[in-house]
């Protein structure tokens, strides 16, 4: 059976993560989080001092061939987790410090350059699930099936909020819904590959829609694209 390209785009904490995932897994594809690639770079900024009142830019791109990033199954949960510089840190990239800096590492054209090559390379044979801003504008822009996801942005923070607390972070919801929409703002209004829905993209808006229902109705789309491809 031919194999298909999925791009899931869309706004933070819309679910794009758990959907991509779970549709890798029901179809024997690759999952690729582009989101803790951008996430690593921004703990390896926040690590080398290179992140103070605001982003040395000059510093982090003259590091930038320092940077070697890749995924690796973690066999105790069968995820494939973010590697930086053969250190899994899967866990440190989800902490509300690195989300708060990390639109403004995206934001800077050099980073996005090799993280975008990294990540065609990564989807170059197909079989492949990737989430993220511009998967279906940009990195895979002849995926087969583009989504693009989006929820309103307090039912996100509400989402994004549970999780950080479940992990033992002390935020308020407040911080996390000013997050969420910081980063809205900057990740739409950004010089370089902003958040937008690609035109032949599927919009779903989640915010009244239960996650399984969601994965179900996607899951048959992604069936159906696979079929006519045979
Ligand atoms: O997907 P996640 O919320 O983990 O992504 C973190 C941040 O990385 C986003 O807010 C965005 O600034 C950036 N990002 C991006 N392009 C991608 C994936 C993520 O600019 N393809």
């Amino acid at each position: 059976m031919r194999k298909i390209s999925i791009a899931i785009d869309g706004h933070s904490s819309t679910g794009k993560s758990t959907l991509a995932r779970q549709l890798a897994k029901s179809l024997g594809y690759v999952y690729i989080d582009s989101g803790a690639m951008y996430r690593a770079v921004t703990l390896f900024a926040l690590r080398n001092g290179l992140m103070n009142d605001s982003l040395d830019r000059d510093g982090l791109v003259s590091r930038l061939g320092e940077l070697e990033l890749g995924f690796r199954l973690n066999e105790e949960n069968g995820r494939s987790e973010i590697q930086l510089n053969g250190e899994n840190v899967e866990k440190e990239i989800r902490t509300i410090e690195v989300s708060g800096h990390v639109s403004e590492v995206a934001a800077v054209p050099e980073v996005r350059e090799k993280l975008v090559r990294l990540q065609r390379e990564m989807g170059a044979d197909r079989g492949v699930v990737m989430d993220g801003r511009d998967i279906g504008t940009v990195v895979l822009p002849d995926a087969e099936l583009k989504l693009f996801m989006t929820a309103a942005p307090e039912i996100r923070a509400a989402r994004r909020y549970k999780e950080l607390l479940g992990r033992g972070e002390e935020v308020s919801y407040q911080e996390v819904l000013s997050n969420v929409r910081h980063r809205d703002h900057l990740d739409s209004n950004r010089e370089v590959s902003p958040l937008k829905q690609a035109a032949d993209a599927i919009l779903f808006d989640n915010s009244d829609m239960g996650l399984s229902e969601q994965y179900e109705r996607v899951l048959s789309l992604a069936k159906r694209v696979v079929e006519n491809k045979k």
